[in-house]
């Protein structure tokens, strides 16, 4: 039998990966399964962002290159913080790595000891608390409310910090609520962190660009100065670009650290895919005028699944300012029976119900730390998101 690290026990894997795979399966066997599990655009990667990459492979590009990243893509990078973020960063101060996830994985593994514990609102991304966990840290969850938008409170924040807290984990617009913090908000946050000098605050904005009804996005290190000398601001290509195949992440952060996460990457991915890198650096440079179109498509979704989501019984959804997901709350459903028998005790029996009976699928809020709520993707086309909204309504109509 295979024996198996202390280390990968502790985690589990990840739960939106399963959903979608499960979805899959039934789909394989002849099943017309909706899946609203996914979290990445259904849009295509812009097409002068694939040419960049056509031309990089003709011009011989497929070498290994610096472990954090082609000088190009640093300074690309560091143009982008300053143009969008007001944050300016020098390029030994930029790392570019093997998508997002990477990026938070590699600070976590560079920084955290045993015992050391890493503040997450929830609900989260579902792979913040487990790679807190692989790299050896203590999770410490705070749950957000409905009623606060899903936002953290300052004064729960600053309850939570101990002499052993050694990162906030912060995300806005959220996977999995789509909710964003407005300066106002934020300010608040970044008040307590203020104070709280031994905390360093990783900023997870992969969602900056997916925003709605001229939300105005900022991040911590920007809304605060004084926070600047102790942030990660991380973002990557996936989600603005449609580019999650390509797996780019990039961030700006104090020098030390950037260091640090180069020495984890040299001892285990190396650089990030050359070719890759050089399609990232036509995203950032290029012309963002796509964004508005797909924004758009984006909203009208948004607007649909809420509005039919708030028309189900028993469901309960708010409108949030960005991403492409919501959050909605089957609190009305718990304690009732569906046709077939299936008893609904919380999120993760309601969606596998709904899964089993309608056969759409959405990813229930245990896997996000936050129940009773289920997360839908609405990165899909229109009439999709119409029929499964319908095959919502319809099971829960017939709940009794
Ligand atoms: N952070 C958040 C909040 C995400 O939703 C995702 C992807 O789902 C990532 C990071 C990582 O994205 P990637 O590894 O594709 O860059």
């Amino acid at each position: 039998d295979l024996v198996l690290s202390e280390t990968l026990k502790r985690v589990k894997p990840s739960p939106t990966l399963a959903v979608t795979q499960k979805a899959r399966d039934l789909k394989a066997k002849g099943v017309n399964v909706i899946s609203l599990g996914a979290g990445e655009p259904d849009f295509d990667t812009p097409e002068h962002v694939k040419q960049a990459a056509i031309e990089a492979i003709e011009r011989g590009e497929t070498k290994y290159t610096a472990v954090d990243g082609i000088p190009e893509l640093k300074k690309a990078v560091a143009e982008k913080f300053r143009r969008d973020n007001d944050l300016s960063y020098t390029t030994d101060q930029i790392i570019v790595t093997p998508g997002g996830k990477f990026m938070i994985f590699a600070a976590m593994m560079a920084t955290l000891n045993p015992g050391d514990e890493v503040i997450i609102p929830a609900p989260y991304w579902v792979s913040y608390p487990d790679m807190v966990l692989l790299a050896g840290g203590k999770p410490v969850i705070i749950e957000t409310k409905a009623e606060d938008g899903f936002r953290l409170r300052p004064e729960a924040l600053k309850k939570a910090i101990t002499k052993k807290t050694r990162w906030f984990i912060f995300n806005s617009p959220s996977n999995p609520t789509g909710c964003a913090y407005s300066a106002g908000e934020l300010q608040g946050i970044t008040d307590v962190l203020k104070g709280a000098e031994k905390v360093w605050v990783l900023s997870d904005d992969m969602y900056e660009h997916i925003i709605y009804d001229g939300f105005e996005f900022v991040t911590p290190a920007q809304v605060e100065p004084a926070l600047f000398d102790r942030t990660l601001t991380m973002n990557g290509a996936s989600k603005a670009y449609a580019m999650t195949g390509w797996r780019i992440g990039y961030a700006g952060g104090p020098t030390q650290l950037i260091a640090a996460m180069r020495k984890v990457m040299s001892q285990s991915t190396s650089n990030p895919c050359s070719i890759s890198q050089w399609a990232a650096v036509a995203a950032l440079n290029g012309d963002h005028g796509f964004l508005k179109e797909r924004n758009a498509a984006f909203r009208e979704r948004r607007d649909l699944v809420v509005s039919m989501l708030n028309d189900a019984k028993g469901i309960e959804c708010m409108s949030p300012e960005g991403a492409f997901y919501v959050y909605p709350s089957c609190a009305g459903c718990i304690g009732k029976t569906s046709s077939t028998g299936i008893k609904i005790e919380d999120d993760e029996s309601f969606a596998a119900a709904l899964l089993e009976e309608e056969a759409v699928a959405v990813v229930p809020g245990v896997a996000f730390g936050l129940s009773p709520f289920f997360r839908i993707s609405y990165a899909t086309d229109k009439s999709s998101l119409e029929d499964a909204c319908f095959r919502i309504q319809k099971f829960c109509d017939a709940l009794e």
